[in-house]
C-alpha cells in the first residue's frame, strides 16, 4: 500500500554554479602553466615537422635598446623559449645611446633577413626613440607581436583575418577556449583598453561572438562593479592591484587576470610579491573559473609569441608569403599602407589612392556579375 504523498517535496537548495571540468584546471583554479606547456609543445612539434620536410626552422629576432633590468630579464626568457622548442634566436642588443636611425636600420636588416621570421623589439624604448616609428617599421609580415596597425585593424574587421594577433590577449583567449569557457553569446568585460593588451582583447572576445563592454580610468568604479557583476567572462588589465573584488563577480564567472603589481611582503626575501588586478581569494570563491597570479596569462605570453613564431615560419618556409628583395613585401592589404618615400612626395600616394578608390568602384560595379 502506498502512503500518499502529504505535502510536496522540498525545493532542492539552488546548485551550486558548475566548475567547467578541464585537464588544465584545479577545481576552479586553471592552470596557466600547464596549457603554456602545451602549446610550447605543439609548437616544437610543428617546429620539427618543417625541419624534417624543408630542412629549414623557423626564426625569431629580439631588437634590444638599453640596459633595463627587466627587458633583459624577458629577452632571456624569450630566446630561452625559443631555443626549447627549435626556434633559431636572432638579436641586437643595443646601448641606450643607439640613434633612432640605428634601430631603424637593425629593424631593417631583420626584415630583409630570410631566416628570421619574427621581429620584437623589446618595450619601452628609450625616451628619444619614436615607438612608432619603429614598430611601424617592422615587416606586417614578420609582426610576431601584432601590434602593426594592419593586423591590428584586420582584427577589429568583420570577416578579416590578422597574420598576426597580440600574444597576451591571445593568451587569455586560448586559455578560455582551452578550459572549456564558453564565449560565443556570453558578456564579457574587459577591465582595461590599452593597444597591447585590453583593446585587443576585447576585439578578440567580439571576433568569438561575445557581447563585450570595456570599462576604463574613467569608468566610475560603482559602475565597472555593477558592469563586471553582469559578466560571464572578465578579463582584467588595468594594472591596479586587486582593483577586481569577488563583490564584482557573477557566482560561476570566469575572471582572467592578467595584471601583475608588485606589492610589499614583508615575509618575502624579496619585500614583496606579485598580485593580479583581481583579489584572487575573494574572486576564487565566487568565480567559476579563475587564473593565478602569477602562473596564469603570464606564461602564456611566451608560448603564444613562440607559436606565432612558428606559424610565420611555416608561412615563409612554405612559401605562402615570400620575403622580397628589401625584407618587405607589399601585396594584398599591405599595399595600401603608405611607404615613407610616398609620405615624403603625397603625388604617388594621391594616385594610390585612386587607384585603390577606382578598384574598388570596379570591384562593386562587377560584383553582381561574378
Ligand atoms: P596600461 O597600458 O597601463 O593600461 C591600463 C589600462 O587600464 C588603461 O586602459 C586604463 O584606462 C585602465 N585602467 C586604469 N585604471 C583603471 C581603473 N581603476 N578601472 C578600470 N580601468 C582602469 O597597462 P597594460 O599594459 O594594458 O597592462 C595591464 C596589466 O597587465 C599590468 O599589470 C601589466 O603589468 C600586466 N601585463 C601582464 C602581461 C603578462 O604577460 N602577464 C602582459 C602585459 C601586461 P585608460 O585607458 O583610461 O588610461
Amino acid at each position: 500500500m502506498s502512503t500518499p504523498a502529504t505535502s510536496a517535496a522540498p525545493a532542492a537548495p539552488a546548485a551550486a554554479p558548475k566548475a567547467p571540468s578541464s585537464p588544465f584546471m584545479n577545481g576552479n583554479v586553471i592552470d596557466g602553466k600547464a596549457v603554456a606547456a602545451k602549446i610550447r609543445e605543439e609548437t616544437a612539434a610543428k617546429v620539427a615537422e618543417l625541419k624534417a620536410k624543408f630542412g629549414k626552422v623557423p626564426g625569431l629576432a629580439v631588437v634590444i635598446v638599453g640596459e633595463r633590468k627587466d627587458s633583459q630579464t624577458y629577452v632571456r626568457m624569450k630566446k630561452k623559449a625559443c631555443e626549447e622548442v627549435g626556434i633559431a634566436s636572432f638579436g641586437a642588443d643595443l646601448p641606450d645611446t643607439a640613434t633612432q636611425d640605428e634601430v631603424l636600420a637593425v629593424v631593417a636588416g631583420f626584415n630583409a633577413n630570410p631566416d628570421v621570421h619574427g621581429i620584437l623589439v623589446q618595450l619601452p624604448l628609450p625616451k628619444h626613440i619614436d615607438e612608432q616609428a619603429v614598430l611601424g617599421a617592422i615587416s606586417v609580415e614578420k609582426d610576431v607581436d601584432g601590434f602593426q596597425p594592419l593586423n591590428i585593424g584586420r582584427l577589429a574587421m568583420k570577416g578579416r583575418e590578422p597574420l598576426f594577433t597580440p600574444c597576451t590577449p591571445l593568451g587569455c583567449m586560448v586559455l578560455l577556449e582551452r578550459c572549456g569557457i564558453p564565449i560565443k553569446g556570453k558578456r564579457a568585460v574587459v577591465v582595461g583598453r590599452s593597444n597591447i593588451v585590453g583593446m585587443p582583447a576585447a576585439l578578440l572576445l567580439n571576433k568569438r561572438d561575445a557581447t563585450v563592454t570595456v570599462v576604463h580610468s574613467a569608468t566610475p568604479k560603482a559602475e565597472a562593479e555593477a558592469i563586471c557583476l553582469q559578466a560571464d567572462i572578465i578579463i582584467a588589465a588595468a594594472g591596479q592591484a586587486q582593483l577586481v573584488r569577488g563583490s564584482w563577480v557573477k557566482p560561476g564567472a570566469a575572471v582572467i587576470d592578467v595584471g601583475t603589481n608588485p606589492i610589499d611582503d614583508k615575509t618575502k626575501a624579496s619585500g614583496y610579491r606579485l598580485v593580479g588586478d583581481a583579489h584572487f581569494e575573494e574572486c576564487k570563491a565566487v568565480a567559476g573559473a579563475i587564473t593565478p597570479v602569477p602562473g596564469g596569462v603570464g606564461p602564456m605570453t611566451i608560448a603564444i609569441l613562440i607559436r606565432n613564431t612558428a606559424d610565420s615560419g611555416e608561412r615563409f618556409i612554405t612559401g605562402a608569403v615570400k620575403v622580397s628583395g628589401a625584407g618587405r613585401q607589399r601585396k594584398g592589404l599591405a599595399k595600401l599602407i603608405p611607404t615613407r618615400e610616398q609620405l615624403a612626395s603625397p603625388l604617388p600616394l594621391l594616385a594610390a589612392a585612386v587607384g585603390v578608390a577606382a578598384g574598388a568602384v570596379l570591384q562593386r560595379a562587377t560584383a553582381g556579375r561574378r
